[in-house]
């Protein structure tokens, strides 16, 4: 074994071998994997091998697709057979509601490059014969589906890995890890020491244990799964010989079930809602080859649907029933990337489906490692978007009900229970009174709307019991004023005398003078966007203690602290701290906002002494707060930043003196309505790291002339002078009677689909539904052509290029 290597990587699961061959592929040879078995000991060798294109998220889609892509290049490099058979599959619904899902499903897939066709239940039982057609009201055909030999695979990464210069030492098991004070990391193993740049935990069913070594605590669980293989079946072997075919895959949503065909018989598998966890705390290390204890009575649910939907099933008997564990995330999506505050270490881990999303996983982590960007938008695999909120019991609560609804719809307006309330603010118990319904971002209890009594959120497609309520809300703000919790924003301080120009290399934007505020778009060095800020100038010549102040996406706290930390000075001459809940939040919104601060403060508020932008140190009532002088609902507004222990305080002000006005409260469904008619994006919708500033619209935010090298800038003023390659735009979905996007749904143009939508909803105060999305620069500024699907038919989109609320400004800046 060598001594030294630019990377090891620890596992040799599907996922560390795939990692392996995208590190050799993409020129890094000096690499070793190191596995305590042979390879396929993890979950690997016992999987059902089925690989699918649909995922949930969009860009974790693609990947799977890139992943099933390259089955036959890893065949040919290595000489390895893959056993990939490209059967395709159908997708069933069992419910109207699930069709809805599936046409969803089938409108991503157009600009995704997924070819998917709605067929009736008739024409699936053409191509999945053991189907009863009257148990379904759809379905839709998937031509990539398919299923492989999972022990196949994994060897043709690694033969093809070594072919390009990798290597792989089996029977090597890793028993530390430890951090040198020159950065490297020494990785102790049974047969010695290697010592790495760079160390990537692929570690599978153990990646806790993994991650334990060097002090981290994934939020990752394995879950027991079972499979069933029948007997041969008379009905496979006619269709065999009738069509010269395999039985195609099946997907029964309704069942919660797959289906594939295996040798003369069929495999059957589940996610059953009586699910167990395996080893819940500690994996143990002399865990083998080896499957665990079949319990068909927690299955036998899912069965008795499968075997009606599936009559032959009921004929035939059960050769073989496999059950063996494997890894999940809280939402089910891989972990990846870069670990805060270990540099060098990276994380491929809670893959769930190794085969549909190994090959992905591995070219994003080796892109990342090599290139200093993953070159796809993984948001939904980065490891960042858990914090230490993610603990080990809410793991296991939230993968438990992840699990049981693998194949569950869930509703865009449908917020999940398990795991919560984790984080609540000082507030909570307040806003539940008034009647609060409750969602969640980054582990924060964040209310999304007031519901009267008896009245709760009905889960839909469609607009759904809310709708007036939201409607409601948002008058409140365009007539009077509104009061919002806005804790979930991530908050950070800068300080330090290094503070200043540190963030003038690192945002775009301009810095803004003692006192106030600008909107600070934040570049990678490719010049797309990393990040959307308020950054706030709050250090007077005479103290440096205030510093500057950051407001950001609460959902990107660990992701954005990743990026500072990764950049700071190595002097410290800057620091910086994300404030989490030790910052709380209040809004006020409205026409009437200011007559209400007024009232709570002795502070100048007129629009001369503390005019829009502005920020300041002022009492609310009796609590301290950093107020400052804008609103994402684009009328005149304040942001209140309070320490949690005066938040109550602050709140029964604001809510007291607001009486006279007819105060009233406000949630994240109406804040998304009344931006939307504010043509606002928000990050992780409509700031996302493929995006340039241009194309974004947040190039008026960009100092292209300051004197400052910001990170980006070169790219950032080719992009400019290029034009780049897509154009965010504000459509208003016509005809949209009861329904609204919600995001993802194709934009079609002239007969095609050229865009997508990244957010919508409908903007009740101006009583149109809006949506947000993306389309090419070439298109962008044409007024007519352009629809939008929504729920499976093309809606006409008249493109809406100024805000259709307030467009010059005048409320906000008033
Ligand atoms: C019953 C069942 C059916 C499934 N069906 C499918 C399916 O149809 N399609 C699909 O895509 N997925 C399926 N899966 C899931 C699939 O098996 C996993 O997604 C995949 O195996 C994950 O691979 P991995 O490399 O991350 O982890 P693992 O396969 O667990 O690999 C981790 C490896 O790391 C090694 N390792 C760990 N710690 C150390 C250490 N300290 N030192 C050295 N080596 C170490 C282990 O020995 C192991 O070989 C199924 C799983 C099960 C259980």
């Amino acid at each position: 074994m060598k001594s030294h290597a630019k990377v090891v990587v620890i596992g040799g699961g599907v996922v560390g071998c795939s990692v392996l061959f995208h590190l050799a592929r993409h020129g890094w040879t000096d690499i070793v994997l190191l596995e305590r078995d042979e390879l396929t000991s993890g979950s690997t060798w016992h999987a059902a091998g089925g690989m699918h294109t649909i995922n949930g998220d969009p860009n974790v889609a693609k990947l799977q697709k890139y992943t099933i892509s390259l089955y036959k290049e890893i065949e040919e490099l290595s000489g390895q057979a893959t056993g990939v058979h490209l059967t395709g599959g159908v997708l069933l619904a069992a419910t109207e509601a699930r069709l809805d899902w599936l046409r969803g499903v089938v409108a991503k897939g157009r600009y995704l490059g997924i070819e998917l066709e709605e067929i009736s239940p008739a024409e699936a039982a053409e191509l999945m014969p053991l189907l009863d057609p009257k148990q379904f009201v759809g379905a839709v055909r998937n031509k990539e589906d398919g299923h492989l030999d999972p022990s196949g695979v994994t060897h043709a990464y690694a033969k093809a890995a070594r072919k390009l210069g990798a290597e792989v030492e089996r029977f090597t098991k890793v028993e530390d890890i430890v951090r040198r004070a020159d950065g490297l990391w020494r990785v102790i193993t049974n047969k010695g020491e290697v010592v790495a740049e760079h160390v990537v935990n692929a570690g599978g069913l153990w990646a806790r244990e993994v991650g334990r070594m060097v002090g981290l605590e994934l939020p990752v669980l394995a879950m027991e799964h079972m499979y069933l293989i029948t007997e041969d079946m008379p009905e496979v072997a006619a269709w065999n010989q009738k069509t010269g075919t395999e039985i195609i895959h099946a997907v029964d949503f309704d069942g919660e079930l797959y289906l594939r065909q295996e040798r003369g018989g069929m495999l059957m598998g589940t996610y059953e809602k009586a699910n167990k966890p395996w080893s819940e705390f500690q994996t143990p290390w002399n865990f083998g080859h080896e499957l665990l204890e079949p319990d068909i009575d927690r299955i036998a649910p899912s069965l008795e649907v499968g075997f009606r939907h599936f009559p032959a099933f009921q004929n035939t008997g059960i050769k073989q029933i496999i059950n063996g564990p494997f890894t999940f995330a809280p939402d089910g999506n891989p972990l990846v990337g870069p670990v805060r505050g270990l540099p060098g270490f990276w994380v491929a881990c809670g893959v769930m489906a190794g085969f549909s999303q190994g090959g992905g996983v591995g070219l994003a982590l080796s892109n990342w490692m090599i290139e200093g960007d993953p070159g796809a938008d993984i948001w939904a695999m980065d490891v960042s978007r858990y914090g230490d909120w993610a603990t080990m019991a809410y793991t296991n609560a939230k993968v438990r009900e992840n699990y049981s609804r693998r194949f569950s719809i869930r509703f865009p307006n449908e917020e999940l229970p398990a795991g919560r309330p984790l984080k609540t603010t000082p507030v909570y118990d307040l806003l539940s009174d008034k009647g609060a319904q409750w969602g969640v971002a980054y582990g924060l209890e964040v209310p999304l709307w007031y519901a009267p009594e008896g009245v709760r959120d009905e889960f839909s497609w469609r607009r759904s019991s809310d709708f007036e309520h939201v409607a409601n809300e948002v008058k409140t703000v365009r007539e009077g004023v509104g009061l919002s919790e806005i804790s979930s924003f991530a908050k950070y301080k800068v300080t330090g005398e290094g503070a200043a120009a540190w963030l003038d290399r690192l945002l775009a934007c301009k810095l803004p003078r003692l006192g106030r505020m600008t909107l600070a778009p934040m570049l990678k060095e490719d010049g797309r966007l990393i990040g959307d800020f308020t950054l706030a100038n709050l250090s007077s010549p005479n103290s440096e203690r205030d510093g500057w102040f950051l407001a950001g996406s609460g959902v990107a706290e660990q992701y954005h602290m990743r990026w500072f930390e990764a950049h700071l000075p190595k002097d410290g001459s800057v620091s910086i701290e994300a404030l989490g809940a030790k910052l709380t939040g209040l809004s006020i919104a409205g026409p009437s906002a200011r007559n209400l601060l007024e009232k709570v403060t002795r502070s100048d508020v007129s629009n001369t002494a503390f005019p829009f932008m502005a920020i300041s140190k002022m009492d609310i009532g009796m609590a301290p707060c950093l107020v400052g002088r804008v609103s994402y609902t684009g009328d005149l507004g304040y942001e209140i930043w309070v320490a949690p222990e005066y938040q109550r305080a602050a709140y029964q002000a604001l809510m007291a003196a607001g009486e006279e006005f007819g105060i009233g409260l406000l949630g994240s469904r109406a804040l998304n309505a009344l931006r939307l008619e504010k043509n606002y994006g928000s990050w992780a919708r409509e700031y996302r790291p493929i995006y340039g500033p241009l194309e974004a619209g947040l190039d008026r935010f960009v100092a292209y002339a300051k004197e400052a090298d910001f990170i980006g800038k070169q790219a950032a003023l080719a992009e400019r002078k290029q034009g780049g390659r897509l154009r965010l735009r504000a459509f208003v979905v016509v005809d949209a009677v009861d329904a609204d996007v919600i995001g993802d749904e194709p934009i079609w143009h002239g007969g095609a689909v050229r865009g997508w939508v990244t957010s919508g909803g409908y903007a009740h105060h101006s009583k149109k539904s809006v949506a947000i999305g993306y389309v090419p620069k070439e298109i962008a500024d044409e007024a007519d052509g352009f629809e939008i699907e929504l729920l499976g038919k093309r809606h006409v989109a008249r493109m809406q290029p100024v805000p259709l609320f307030d467009a010059n400004f005048e409320r906000m800046r008033g």
